[in-house]
């Protein structure tokens, strides 16, 4: 294991948010839950409880500095905006009703031509902080790009309000006691952000009608929800780690896979505190009576396999990978079996959807000759390892990198019209095949900026067009930005585009 001291990342501060979980008032211990729009860059198409990040405004609008204080005005805001729901008082102390003139205001709102602040003036109307309970605090793991610190409330929706989504973040609303949302999430019919998959386990296990004292007393183990450790279908758990990368440091998703037995999927842990995650992940599954079956490896980049070995000799467990892998990697971790395109690992029954689940191995070279994706058939889940990321661009270095190869691994996979999508780097997508759509598209948009580039002179270096392309870019991701260009100039001389002479290169006309 390397000191932990030495590592350079940036991870995203996260911003402080604010949600709330809305009880049906005639239907006690029923609970609303939004469908976030697939079209979303965070948790697009999970399900969660209405929220969003506090703005400026909320501060001022704050009873005190707080930051419990300036999440309920976030939260009392985001429920209005999304929902139409509104959580205030009059100034008899009465709650508001859903009518026509509140519905303009909310328009109004919406459409920025009155600030919250103004609505709550110009009505008189107040936020009464006894109608919430705080219930926890849950920061996103370091998985993701857009990291946030939500502040959860408990509230009753006012007599005579009806929710309504609004349709440019949320796809629809839907009400269900804690259990229905679950069942519905442990049969795979739908997707449930982590922290509410949490907080509807939490409440499930209580009364409604205790859920308020409870609440008072601190529902939620804050600890707990700090955890990057997290849950993404009832087979798939995801540990958040700090990996080395070819800059600096940077974090990935090391899965388990499985239901009562598992796989452990690309560990590349660089500190200890990673491995320890890790550890505890794999001890309490092992704990609980699931048998640990072996190590998968997408690829032989050290993000993947730096805590490869430590675990395979601990565990003694065998480790899994293509042979052009093995064959790289032959001084840091022994590769017990090669898995060729197509091969099958059982991962269990799983007795909530009443299926076997099996991982198929598909063989996707272009960012490193072995690559492999492991695909779910029955759920269509892909573990994506380096073929696409939702939080970077993939490097292809040539000359393991090719970019041909890699564009042609991506349409492959494709064609399996993936649904969840779980990369190494950045976060779960629900929209798999959307993901690697986008990322040809991004492809083919770098390759006419390059194509114009070389249009307009004579031979040209690498390092020129790199200047050209990528001013101002820092070293050294200059450098990296020189080995992208580098393999689109060789998928261009390979179609007969570009000339090539002396390292130079120039377009073919
Ligand atoms: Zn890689």
């Amino acid at each position: 294991m390397k000191p932990f001291t030495t590592v350079e990342i940036s991870l995203s501060i996260p911003l402080p948010a604010a949600a709330v979980i809305l009880e049906d008032r005639y239907s006690p211990g029923s609970l609303y839950l939004v469908k976030r729009a697939r079209h979303l860059k965070f948790l697009g198409g999970f399900y969660a409880f209405p929220g969003g990040k506090v703005d400026a405004a909320d501060n001022e609008l704050a009873s005190s500095l707080d930051p419990w204080d300036i999440a309920l005005v976030c939260a009392v805001r985001e429920m209005f905006e999304e929902t139409g729901v509104l959580l205030l008082r009059d100034n008899q102390g009465n709650s508001i009703k859903s009518s026509q003139e509140l519905a303009q205001i909310r328009c109004d709102l919406l459409e920025k031509r009155l600030t919250f602040a103004e609505i709550l003036s110009s009505q008189q109307w107040t936020i009464s902080s006894a109608d919430f309970y705080p219930v926890g605090i849950f920061t996103t793991p370091s998985f993701s790009p857009m990291r946030f610190e939500t502040r959860f409330f408990l509230t009753r929706i006012p007599s005579g309000q009806v929710p309504e989504v609004y349709a440019e973040e949320l796809e629809e609303g839907s009400w269900g006691n804690p259990s229905d949302h679950l069942k519905k999430w442990y049969a795979e019919e739908i997707l449930i952000s982590p922290p509410v998959l949490g907080l509807l386990e939490k409440l499930n296990q209580i009364k409604p009608t205790d859920w308020r004292i409870i609440a008072e007393s601190g529902l939620v183990n804050i600890k707990e929800f700090k955890l990057d450790r997290v849950r993404f279908a009832s087979w798939i758990e995801v540990v958040s780690v700090i990996c080395p990368g070819p800059s600096m440091a940077q974090t990935g998703n090391v899965c388990l896979l499985g239901h009562a037995t598992f796989y452990l999927l690309d560990p590349g842990a660089l500190d200890p505190l990673g491995e320890q995650a890790i550890q505890t992940a794999i001890q309490s599954r092992v704990d609980s009576g699931d048998v640990f079956l072996g190590i998968l490896l997408t690829h032989h980049h050290p993000d993947h396999i730096a805590s490869a070995k430590f675990f395979a000799n601990h565990w003694r467990v065998p480790v899994f990978a293509h042979q052009a892998t093995a064959e790289r990697i032959l001084d840091k971790v022994k590769v017990n079996h090669f898995l060729n395109d197509g091969d099958q690992l059982p991962l269990g029954f799983n007795h909530f959807t009443g299926s076997n689940l099996v991982l198929t191995a598909f063989h996707t070279p272009g960012h490193a000759v072995g690559h492999l994706v492991f695909f779910e058939e029955r759920s269509k889940t892909l573990f994506a390892g380096d073929l696409v990321s939702t939080s970077t661009t993939i490097l292809i270095s040539p000359p393991e990198g090719h970019l041909a190869t890699y564009l042609g691994s991506i349409q492959r996979m494709i064609k399996m019209e993936p649904e969840l999508l779980m990369p190494y780097h950045g976060c779960p997508a629900e929209d798999g095949k959307k993901v690697l759509e986008t990322a040809l598209l991004h492809r083919e948009k770098r390759e006419s900026v390059l194509l114009s580039c070389l249009l307009q002179s004579e031979f040209k270096s690498i390092e020129e067009i790199a200047f050209e392309v990528y001013r101002g870019l820092p070293e050294p991701l200059m450098k990296l930005a020189q080995k992208q260009i580098y393999a689109g100039l060789i998928k261009l001389k390979e179609e007969d585009r570009v000339l090539e002479l002396e390292q130079r290169w120039k377009l073919f006309k």
